[in-house]
Protein backbone atom coordinates (compact mmCIF):
# COMPACT_ATOMS: atom_id res chain seq x y z
CA UNK A 1 0.00 0.00 0.00
CA UNK A 2 1.53 3.41 -1.03
CA UNK A 3 2.24 6.19 1.30
CA UNK A 4 -0.74 8.81 2.09
CA UNK A 5 -1.73 11.01 3.25
CA UNK A 6 -3.75 11.28 6.57
CA UNK A 7 -3.55 14.98 8.18
CA UNK A 8 -6.48 17.13 8.18
CA UNK A 9 -5.53 19.95 6.06
CA UNK A 10 -8.60 22.21 8.14
CA UNK A 11 -7.05 21.51 11.70
CA UNK A 12 -5.81 24.57 13.44
CA UNK A 13 -3.12 22.11 15.00
CA UNK A 14 0.10 21.37 13.24
CA UNK A 15 1.14 18.27 11.76
CA UNK A 16 3.90 16.86 9.99
CA UNK A 17 3.04 15.10 6.95
CA UNK A 18 2.30 10.96 7.56
CA UNK A 19 1.86 8.11 6.35
CA UNK A 20 -0.78 5.10 7.32
CA UNK A 21 0.41 2.57 9.86
CA UNK A 22 2.17 -0.60 9.16
CA UNK A 23 3.96 0.89 6.19
CA UNK A 24 8.14 1.34 6.08
CA UNK A 25 9.81 2.09 8.72
CA UNK A 26 6.31 1.86 11.20
CA UNK A 27 5.64 -1.64 10.30
CA UNK A 28 5.04 -3.11 13.57
CA UNK A 29 4.71 0.30 15.79
CA UNK A 30 1.93 1.98 16.79
CA UNK A 31 1.57 5.37 14.81
CA UNK A 32 0.75 8.36 16.62
CA UNK A 33 -0.88 11.24 14.94
CA UNK A 34 2.02 13.64 13.71
CA UNK A 35 4.60 11.30 14.28
CA UNK A 36 4.04 8.57 11.04
CA UNK A 37 7.21 10.19 9.29
CA UNK A 38 10.02 9.95 11.80
CA UNK A 39 13.08 7.99 10.82
CA UNK A 40 14.13 5.13 12.25
CA UNK A 41 17.05 7.10 13.75
CA UNK A 42 15.10 8.73 15.64
CA UNK A 43 14.03 5.55 17.50
CA UNK A 44 17.24 6.24 19.63
CA UNK A 45 16.24 9.10 21.14
CA UNK A 46 13.16 7.88 22.60
CA UNK A 47 12.60 5.97 26.57
CA UNK A 48 12.70 2.05 26.18
CA UNK A 49 12.30 -0.25 29.47
CA UNK A 50 13.48 -3.50 29.40
CA UNK A 51 12.84 -6.13 31.65
CA UNK A 52 12.28 -10.08 32.29
CA UNK A 53 8.66 -11.28 31.76
CA UNK A 54 9.15 -12.33 35.62
CA UNK A 55 10.36 -9.71 37.28
CA UNK A 56 7.28 -7.68 35.70
CA UNK A 57 4.97 -10.33 36.44
CA UNK A 58 6.09 -10.62 40.05
CA UNK A 59 5.64 -6.65 40.46
CA UNK A 60 2.28 -6.46 39.31
CA UNK A 61 1.29 -9.50 41.67
CA UNK A 62 3.42 -7.74 45.07
CA UNK A 63 1.24 -5.14 44.10
CA UNK A 64 -2.07 -6.20 43.40
CA UNK A 65 -2.27 -8.43 46.72
CA UNK A 66 -6.35 -9.56 47.62
CA UNK A 67 -6.51 -10.88 51.14
CA UNK A 68 -8.77 -13.31 52.87
CA UNK A 69 -8.87 -12.39 56.19
CA UNK A 70 -9.30 -16.20 58.08
CA UNK A 71 -10.19 -14.12 61.22
CA UNK A 72 -11.23 -15.99 64.23
CA UNK A 73 -10.29 -14.51 67.13
CA UNK A 74 -9.22 -10.61 68.55
CA UNK A 75 -6.82 -10.70 65.97
CA UNK A 76 -9.09 -9.97 63.18
CA UNK A 77 -10.12 -6.72 64.70
CA UNK A 78 -6.60 -4.99 63.96
CA UNK A 79 -7.11 -6.69 60.74
CA UNK A 80 -10.29 -4.53 60.29
CA UNK A 81 -8.36 -1.68 61.59
CA UNK A 82 -5.44 -2.20 59.06
CA UNK A 83 -7.97 -1.65 55.84
CA UNK A 84 -10.27 0.88 57.44
CA UNK A 85 -9.76 4.60 56.15
CA UNK A 86 -6.87 5.48 58.78
CA UNK A 87 -4.33 2.76 58.08
CA UNK A 88 -5.21 2.12 54.62
CA UNK A 89 -3.66 -0.51 53.18
CA UNK A 90 -5.13 0.25 49.62
CA UNK A 91 -1.44 2.33 49.78
CA UNK A 92 0.27 -0.60 48.73
CA UNK A 93 -2.39 -2.11 46.80
CA UNK A 94 -3.99 -4.95 48.95
CA UNK A 95 -7.33 -3.06 50.02
CA UNK A 96 -9.31 -5.67 47.91
CA UNK A 97 -10.96 -8.09 50.42
CA UNK A 98 -12.29 -11.05 49.63
CA UNK A 99 -14.18 -13.73 51.43
CA UNK A 100 -14.15 -15.97 48.45
CA UNK A 101 -10.80 -18.08 48.32
CA UNK A 102 -11.29 -18.25 44.85
CA UNK A 103 -10.57 -14.72 44.51
CA UNK A 104 -8.01 -14.38 46.72
CA UNK A 105 -4.49 -15.09 46.50
CA UNK A 106 -3.27 -13.83 50.37
CA UNK A 107 -4.64 -15.76 53.78
CA UNK A 108 -4.45 -13.82 56.57
CA UNK A 109 -4.70 -15.66 59.65
CA UNK A 110 -5.78 -13.60 62.24
CA UNK A 111 -6.87 -15.57 65.62
CA UNK A 112 -6.70 -18.77 67.42
CA UNK A 113 -6.64 -21.73 65.33
CA UNK A 114 -8.32 -25.16 67.33
CA UNK A 115 -8.09 -28.24 66.02
CA UNK A 116 -11.32 -28.68 65.02
CA UNK A 117 -10.96 -25.59 62.81
CA UNK A 118 -7.47 -26.59 61.13
CA UNK A 119 -8.97 -28.42 58.19
CA UNK A 120 -11.56 -25.79 57.45
CA UNK A 121 -8.80 -23.85 57.26
CA UNK A 122 -6.51 -26.02 55.12
CA UNK A 123 -9.50 -26.74 53.16
CA UNK A 124 -9.90 -22.90 52.16
CA UNK A 125 -6.44 -22.79 51.57
CA UNK A 126 -6.28 -25.36 49.16
CA UNK A 127 -9.47 -23.04 47.45
CA UNK A 128 -7.11 -20.41 46.50
CA UNK A 129 -5.43 -20.18 43.02
CA UNK A 130 -1.72 -20.27 42.82
CA UNK A 131 -0.02 -18.56 43.55
CA UNK A 132 -0.75 -18.13 46.64
CA UNK A 133 0.43 -16.59 50.45
CA UNK A 134 0.14 -16.88 54.02
CA UNK A 135 0.20 -14.72 56.77
CA UNK A 136 0.12 -15.74 60.27
CA UNK A 137 -0.88 -13.13 61.90
CA UNK A 138 -0.20 -12.97 66.10
CA UNK A 139 0.90 -14.85 68.32
CA UNK A 140 -2.39 -17.22 68.12
CA UNK A 141 -1.63 -18.34 64.81
CA UNK A 142 2.11 -18.02 64.61
CA UNK A 143 2.49 -20.72 67.98
CA UNK A 144 -0.88 -21.31 70.25
CA UNK A 145 0.06 -18.13 71.80
CA UNK A 146 -0.81 -18.89 75.89
CA UNK A 147 -3.06 -21.55 74.63
CA UNK A 148 -0.51 -24.19 75.33
CA UNK A 149 -3.08 -26.48 75.25
CA UNK A 150 -3.81 -30.07 73.15
CA UNK A 151 -6.97 -28.79 71.07
CA UNK A 152 -4.84 -25.61 69.88
CA UNK A 153 -2.89 -25.71 66.78
CA UNK A 154 0.40 -24.45 68.28
CA UNK A 155 1.46 -22.49 64.65
CA UNK A 156 -0.56 -22.79 61.67
CA UNK A 157 2.54 -24.12 59.40
CA UNK A 158 1.44 -27.46 61.46
CA UNK A 159 -1.52 -27.18 58.62
CA UNK A 160 -0.23 -24.65 55.46
CA UNK A 161 2.75 -22.72 54.74
CA UNK A 162 3.61 -20.17 55.86
CA UNK A 163 5.39 -17.35 54.00
CA UNK A 164 5.24 -14.02 56.89
CA UNK A 165 4.97 -14.13 60.72
CA UNK A 166 3.69 -11.12 62.28
CA UNK A 167 4.40 -11.27 65.74
CA UNK A 168 2.17 -9.68 68.75
CA UNK A 169 -0.58 -10.29 70.93
CA UNK A 170 -1.97 -8.31 69.07
CA UNK A 171 -0.47 -7.53 66.16
CA UNK A 172 -1.04 -3.11 65.55
CA UNK A 173 -2.05 -2.48 62.42
CA UNK A 174 1.87 -0.95 61.84
CA UNK A 175 2.96 -4.39 62.28
CA UNK A 176 0.52 -6.23 59.95
CA UNK A 177 1.23 -3.58 57.51
CA UNK A 178 4.84 -4.18 57.43
CA UNK A 179 4.64 -7.91 57.36
CA UNK A 180 2.37 -7.32 53.88
CA UNK A 181 5.39 -4.72 52.62
CA UNK A 182 7.57 -7.83 53.27
CA UNK A 183 5.71 -10.32 51.75
CA UNK A 184 5.80 -7.87 48.42
CA UNK A 185 9.41 -7.62 48.52
CA UNK A 186 9.52 -11.66 48.76
CA UNK A 187 7.23 -11.75 45.60
CA UNK A 188 9.12 -9.15 43.66
CA UNK A 189 12.40 -11.08 44.43
CA UNK A 190 10.80 -13.98 42.83
CA UNK A 191 11.21 -15.93 46.35
CA UNK A 192 7.70 -17.50 46.59
CA UNK A 193 7.47 -20.12 43.59
CA UNK A 194 3.97 -21.56 45.33
S1 LIG B 1 -2.62 -13.24 69.34
FE1 LIG B 1 -3.65 -12.18 71.02
S2 LIG B 1 -4.95 -10.69 69.98
FE2 LIG B 1 -4.38 -12.23 68.45
S3 LIG B 1 -6.02 -13.75 68.49
FE3 LIG B 1 -4.43 -14.44 69.91
S4 LIG B 1 -5.10 -13.66 71.91
FE4 LIG B 1 -6.22 -12.50 70.35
Amino acid sequence: MPAQRFDNPESIIARKEGIAPGEDAEKGLITLPGEADRDLGDLGGGSYLTTKVDTMVNWARGNSLWPLPFGTACCAIEFMSMVSSHYDIARFGAEVVRFSPRQADLMIVAGTIVDKMAPVMKKIYEQMPEPRYVIAMGACATSGGFYRMYHVVQGIDEVIPVDIWVPGCPPTPEGLMYGILKLKEKIERGEIKR
